[in-house]
């Protein structure tokens, strides 16, 4: 009896119940190929028999049929299982679900062809619930696909409408301030000239001063906006030829004595070598150093030293100013960089602050493939690095 029950009963048959191939006989129920299925059961469990054999057909699987059979003039209970291919039946039965179980795992590892096809058949689900659930992370892909691809259309689209506003402003502002360039220029020559004759004396004399004082800060703002829109707007051409850069320091360091003089600033320059040959634009390249130089004297005490420096290293000509100057905190050093930054109302003597001069420098700068940084500590001074690469 306790053998019985670990024991079980497995056989294929075709669709219609007819036995093709007896696996498992433990229980001794003495099936035969050929013999029927529903004959095989109790006669009081035929109909259940043909409905188990519909029920397999249908769903392919069929699991817990409670069934008696006749075993030794005895009648038995049985649990029946079943699992359908197209070509065949497989059927267990055992005296217990537990058996049932066990009997199942141990046919799924027989060689014969109704297992095999059934094998083939459970892969065939496991491959189905799979692809199911790759199907749905494929869709929750290409959903979230699409949407990223429809968040890129709309920021393109305002990307593009934004570029259209700069533009736009760009030439609105390059037309204003070219327009006032001249009256400017009239106010400002006009002025000087007073100043020069020396014919006014107080109250007078201070307007005058103060005329061409406002002239002079906004004829260099006019000049810095439209540098700035041209730059902005791609419109910088580069004529490259070679140039000196040693002799380049050397020229804006002697325009620019009178300003470092009156600021009892000195203005020296530091030369590794007696020259050094880059291809740079001459006009821009003066741009660039007198811009860093204006700056290092704007933001310098008197008394102090305002170092241009020229060297090579293996790929690049570098041009540094150093100043002793006010220096810049460590948080503000990226935005100095950009457009209309600046960290000060005015310099150390009161020269004017617009905020536009370094973030030309830098994109005349990287227009010629170099690079510009910078190193400082408030109080200690700054040291601006331009790096251009040598011809190689
Ligand atoms: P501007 O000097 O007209 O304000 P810049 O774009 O040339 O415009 O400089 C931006 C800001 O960077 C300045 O306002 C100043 O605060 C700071 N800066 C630039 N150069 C120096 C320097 N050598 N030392 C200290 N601060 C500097």
């Amino acid at each position: 009896m306790n053998q019985l029950t670990t024991r079980g009963v497995a056989f294929s048959c075709d669709p219609n119940g007819v036995v093709l191939q007896v696996l498992k006989d433990d229980l001794g129920i003495g099936t035969l190929p050929g013999a029927s299925f529903a004959d095989m059961v109790d006669v009081h469990s035929a109909e259940k028999a043909r409905n188990f054999l519909l029920s397999l057909r249908e769903r392919k699987s069929v699991y817990g049929w409670q069934m008696n059979v006749s075993i030794d003039q005895s009648v038995r209970p049985l649990v029946f299982a079943g699992g359908a291919t197209g070509d065949y039946l497989l059927i267990l039965a055992a005296p217990s679900q537990n058996s049932l179980a066990g009997l199942f795992e141990e046919i799924l590892n027989a060689n014969a062809e109704a297992v095999q096809a059934l094998r083939a058949l459970i892969e065939r689900e496991r491959l189905r619930t799979e692809l199911a659930r790759d199907y749905d992370l494929y869709d929750e892909l290409s959903r979230l696909n699409n949407e990223l691809i429809n968040r890129e259309r709309e920021l393109s689209i305002k990307t593009a409408a934004l570029e259209r506003v700069t533009e736009e402003k760009n030439r609105l502002i390059g037309i204003a301030a070219h327009d006032l360039r001249n009256p400017l220029l009239i106010i400002r020559g006009y002025a000087e000239l007073i100043q020069a004759e020396g014919q006014l004396d107080g109250e007078s004399a201070e307007y005058v001063d103060e005329i061409a004082r406002s002239a002079l800060y906004m004829t260099e703002l006019v000049d810095e906006l439209l540098d700035n829109a041209k730059v902005e707007s791609g419109q910088v051409e580069l004529n490259l030829e070679p140039i000196d850069l040693v002799a380049a320091a050397k020229h804006s360091a002697s325009i620019n004595h009178r300003r470092a003089d009156g600021k009892d600033i000195s203005l020296v320059v530091d030369a590794q070598v007696d020259s050094m040959v880059v291809n740079l634009d001459p006009v821009k390249l003066r741009q660039i150093i007198n811009n860093l130089v204006v700056n290092a004297i704007k933001y310098s005490e008197s008394g102090t030293t305002v170092t241009l420096r020229v060297r090579r290293t293996d790929r690049d000509a570098v041009l540094e100013v150093v100043d002793q100057g006010i220096g810049i905190p460590e948080d503000q050093l990226d935005r100095i960089f950009q457009p209309f930054t600046a960290l000060q109302k005015s310099g150390t003597a009161g020269e004017s602050a617009i905020g536009l001069g370094l973030s030309i420098v830098k994109r005349l700068v990287e227009l010629h493939g170099g690079t510009i940084q910078v190193q400082s500590r408030p109080g200690a001074g700054s040291t601006f690095t331009v790096a251009f690469p040598l011809p190689s």
